[in-house]
């Protein structure tokens, strides 16, 4: 039996209960008192070890509401265009991966973002053969949803000039040949079938990796959101969690396509089933594809009528509204309390919608870092009168909207506390602040990476919150976090990190 005293600490048990509490006894990796040292202490045995916390803040551990393990381990080992300002530098970066990979294999790009290009446009097939033509190119956007590709990789994933898009995909063409020039829209699933999947060692190490990134800034569960996820990527995890490269605990949604598939859990816990995940593919300043649009209230109407949570992925205000709309047609037809629904992202909220989600008892889960990574893009691309209403965190938490944050990882760095420094000032890359009426502080926007997470996936018993009866998973912070700046806020890590009482950072092995 091994039992621990965490103690001279700031708790901050995100209950909200009130209490105040400088100390947490922890036996056999779950929390058996919170409350004063003498307390705490008193609730175990002599033989107990003592960490003292000076003073730090100490929280349950956060909950990644919001990511995609697989794609984030993979582009642990891609190119990374995130910093290119022009595609000159995109070029030399493929460029130089190209030198020290074999012609022929794939090289995986990813990160760039079209309005930081001096170019102020996507790189094309031609752009990328100037980098090579002797390896197969695919660059995804920083959004996920678009690629571009080189003309050897449009040649094998069969993309030509007859090639007809699919719901919700776009080719871009030459306007006089009607040839594709290389970018791809909303055609993720058309062209990664073409890609080969990494071979399992090199994935399992970079799986490795991201545990410990996620480790390292104080995630130890995560939500899995792909909406292709079925049984495939469910005995994945498992062996992945088997073999010790996956060292977190983790929630997988269920691709709609795939509803039915998944088992409850498995590993004890480790690997839990979550809610079925509805994608509604969109281009920019348009509304979501009509057909999906069809196939979501479908999918809302089976999931609910099986007892099913959704989750909807939806960022304008056209997909929000149509999947506020199928919930709750999906709800008329059969009510059901507590079913805690999921609004994936919510980026744009349409007027007046905050209190109808609260009313449906819809969650929203959000991005909070994304107001700092795209909000420049944003500035540009929506009104005025939407912008107030971009990642309205303030709205829809004062309607009482229950809230989780999520990292979106490969889209955004694995960080709560850079998301939490941007739901407090609100301030895009380049300095401009965005609805600052929507700002919040630092307690409530890391109360969206526990409490909130934990509740978006109804492992509240257990998580997301310091009370005895939960899993010992905490985080501590430096001594005044909850009142840092969120300049200095982006500066901070965790001093330390327990999983399931132990501690996990720093890696004591
Ligand atoms: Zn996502």
């Amino acid at each position: 039996m091994t039992s621990l005293l965490l103690h001279n600490s700031n708790v901050v048990t995100m209950a909200g209960d009130g209490l105040e509490a400088d100390a947490v006894a922890i036996r056999d990796g779950a929390i058996v008192a919170v409350g004063s040292a003498g307390e705490a202490a008193s609730a175990l045995g002599s033989d107990t070890a003592r960490v003292d916390c000076e003073r730090g803040v100490l929280l349950p551990a956060f909950i990644d509401a919001h990511c995609h393990l697989l794609s984030y381990a993979a582009s642990l080992l891609a190119v990374d265009c995130s910093a290119a300002r022009s595609i000159a530098e995109i070029q030399d970066a493929i460029r130089q991966r190209a030198r020290r990979t074999p012609a022929g294999s794939w090289i995986r790009a990813f990160g760039y973002e079209e309005t930081q290009l001096v170019e102020a446009r996507h790189p094309t097939a031609t752009d990328l053969d100037d980098a090579t033509s002797d390896h197969p190119v695919r660059l995804v956007h920083n959004s996920g949803h678009v690629r571009v590709l080189n003309s050897l990789a449009l040649r094998l994933t069969g993309i030509d000039g007859r090639t007809e898009e699919p719901p919700g995909g776009v080719i871009e063409r030459d306007l006089e040949t009607g040839e594709p020039n290389g970018v791809l829209i909303g055609m993720e699933r058309l062209v990664d079938q073409a890609v080969p999947d990494l071979a399992y060692e090199e994935l399992s190490d970079a799986v490795r990796e991201a545990s410990r990134r996620f480790l390292s800034v104080g995630i130890t569960a995560i939500q899995d959101a792909t909406h292709t996820n079925g049984l495939s990527e469910w005995t994945l995890f498992q062996r992945l969690m088997g073999d010790g490269s996956l060292t977190l605990d983790v929630i997988m949604m269920e691709g709609s396509e795939h509803f039915g598939e998944l088992p409850r859990s498995a590993l004890d816990g480790q690997l839990v089933r979550g809610p079925v995940k509805v994608m509604l593919h969109e281009l920019e300043n348009a509304g979501p594809d009509a057909d999906e649009v069809v196939s979501m209230a479908r999918v809302a109407s089976a999931a609910q009528a099986a007892g099913r949570q959704m989750a909807i992925h939806a960022i304008g205000e056209q997909a929000v509204l149509r999947a506020v709309e199928a919930l709750e047609a999906a709800l008329r037809k059969s009510p059901r309390d507590d079913h805690r629904h999921r609004i994936e992202h919510c980026s744009v909220l349409p007027d007046g919608m905050a209190a109808r989600i609260a009313e449906l008892g819809v969650a929203v889960v959000s991005q909070p870092a994304f107001i700092r990574k795209r909000g420049d893009r944003y500035l540009q691309l929506l009104a005025d009168t939407q912008l107030e209403r971009l990642y309205a965190f303030r709205a829809l938490s004062e309607a009482g909207v229950l809230l989780a944050a999520g990292s979106d990882a490969p889209v955004s760095p694995p960080d709560p506390l850079a998301s939490a420094a941007a739901a407090v000032d609100r301030a895009t890359a380049s300095g401009a602040a965005i609805g600052s009426s929507q700002a919040v502080d630092t307690l409530e926007a890391l109360r969206w990476w526990t409490w909130g997470a934990a509740h978006a996936a109804f492992l509240e018993a257990t998580r997301g919150s310091l009370r005895p009866g939960a899993v010992a998973d905490l985080v501590l912070l430096p001594k005044g976090t909850m009142s840092a700046s969120p300049e200095e806020l982006r500066t901070y890590a965790p001093m330390c990190v327990w999983r399931r009482g132990e501690q996990v950072v720093p890696d004591s092995r």
